[in-house]
């Protein structure tokens, strides 16, 4: 133990000195160190444990150190550790198969890239070549990845210091009642409007500039926001009267996060282009893709599609991901988080947000939880400000934090995310560390 908290200081120690974190003021930073970690577990640098409802970012849906999935990188490093994306490989070529047999419609080919912002990118490239337009919308409340084009089309702040003018994107709002743009008081109306409101946004930006729309299937890390039943089949006839390819972006809700394997799933709605990333494999190895229809397949199919990745298709990511969709269907993974969500987490979070004022709505399906936290019920004022942080939101994390209990954060959210795979009673355990942060939040409501 001794020598874990000696190598633990270390890293640390190194990790200040050298390493440039991501979306950081360097100087900072205090990031913790984890040093173990076991399906929904993991343990920092003193080896205190904690349960991992972060899923790290939102990706361990296996959980961690899935022992078929470890194998499997190991037993394909001994095979063969890499081939280049111009030659075929068994694990690359399975790994396609398995993606395109949980893909909805005619979704069966698959471009691999090395996570979720470059599959937005070559979407949104394959989008444009098709239709010969050059404008993409995309909403409000949105993440689509770090790299030009995809912080562009995000609908968060963090586009605001990576906006360059020549992006193309035009952002609208999507559904999202609780905080409704529309005045609307139920679902039925928030739909009919948020509807109506896309409408006129592709009139006067003029359908045929347009040549997608990307939507994640239910937003993450903006909230969570489950879209009302017939939003997206309304898009999705929006986008076929216009020209427009539907991309929706299924690298934070697909792949089981949702109960189903991928969220557009519960809509029975077949996308033009689907990105996916993430619980593909887990992220064991880094790994993504956008998955293709048939139309935009023919367009490069006698055309050269101008764009590729050393990595695209890499054996170790795909064989990660070939033995994560096999346990996933041998272990009824996406089951169980379905079960999750309607039998334990979704009603323990419904009775906090009963007990606690400081709630001011939980939402989700599966294991894609957002507890929205509020300084005041009645009118709803956040308990954090749109893209900034507050007292009470930092007390609050900090004591769910002390309490064992690692989440998601994101301004005045809290996202309860954990791994497809989690147990009931690991569930009870995170929702009583959470119960007892709450009063602490419930400190700051006036
Ligand atoms: N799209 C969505 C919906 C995401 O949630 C993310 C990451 O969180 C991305 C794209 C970007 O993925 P990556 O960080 O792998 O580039």
């Amino acid at each position: 133990i001794e020598q874990a908290r000696q190598e633990s200081a270390r890293a640390y120690e190194l990790d200040r000195k050298h390493v440039f974190h991501s979306w950081a003021a360097q100087a900072t930073l205090k990031p913790m160190v984890i040093s173990a970690a076991q399906g929904s577990q993991v343990w920092d640098g003193e080896g205190t444990r904690y349960l991992d409802f972060s899923s790290q970012l939102i990706y361990t849906n296996i959980g961690h150190q899935h022992p078929k999935v470890v194998a499997a990188i190991q037993e394909q490093a001994a095979k063969l550790c890499t081939v280049a994306p111009q030659f075929v490989n068994d694990a690359r070529s399975e790994a396609a198969r398995l993606i395109a047999s949980h893909t909805p419609g005619d979704l069966d080919h698959v471009f691999f890239t090395n996570g979720g912002a470059d599959a937005v990118e070559h979407a949104v490239r394959m989008a444009r070549l098709h239709t010969g337009r050059y404008k993409v919308l995309a909403r409000y409340r949105s993440y689509h990845g770090g790299t030009q084009t995809a912080i562009n089309l995000t609908g968060d702040p963090r586009r605001w210091p990576n906006d360059t003018a020549t992006a193309g994107v035009t952002h609208f709002f999507g559904p999202f009642l609780y905080r409704s743009q529309f005045h609307a008081t139920t679902e039925e109306e928030e739909c009919q409007r948020a509807l109506e409101h896309l409408e006129q946004t592709i009139a006067f930006e003029g359908p045929e500039t347009i040549a997608a729309i990307i939507l994640e299937s239910i937003p993450g890390t903006a909230g969570i926001m489950v879209p009302p039943p017939g939003y997206l089949a309304g898009v999705r006839e929006l986008c076929d009267r216009h020209g427009i390819v539907y991309i929706a972006d299924e690298v934070m809700a697909g792949f089981g996060r949702s109960g189903k394997w991928f969220s557009v799933d519960h809509f029975d709605v077949t996308p033009d282009l689907m990105t996916f990333a993430k619980g593909v494999n887990s992220g064991y190895v880094p790994l993504g893709g956008v998955a293709i229809s048939q139309p935009i397949y023919d367009t490069f199919a006698q055309r050269a599609y101008p764009g590729g990745l050393t990595y695209s298709g890499h054996p170790l990511a795909t064989a990660a991901a070939v033995a994560t969709i096999t346990a996933m269907e041998d272990e009824g993974v996406v089951e169980n988080a379905a079960r999750i969500g309607e039998d334990v987490l979704g009603p323990g979070l419904r009775e906090l947000a009963a007990k606690h004022p400081s709630v001011g709505e939980v939402r989700g399906l599966g294991v894609f939880w957002a507890v929205e936290m509020v300084s005041n019920p009645q009118t709803r004022e956040p308990l954090a400000p749109y893209g900034g942080g507050s007292e009470g939101m930092n007390a609050f994390v900090a004591a769910s934090k002390s309490n064992g209990l690692l989440s998601a954060v994101n301004y005045n959210r809290l996202h309860m995310v954990p791994p497809c795979t989690v147990a009931d009673d690991e569930v009870r355990e995170a929702l009583g560390m959470l119960d007892s942060a709450l009063d602490v939040a419930d400190g700051y409501v006036s």
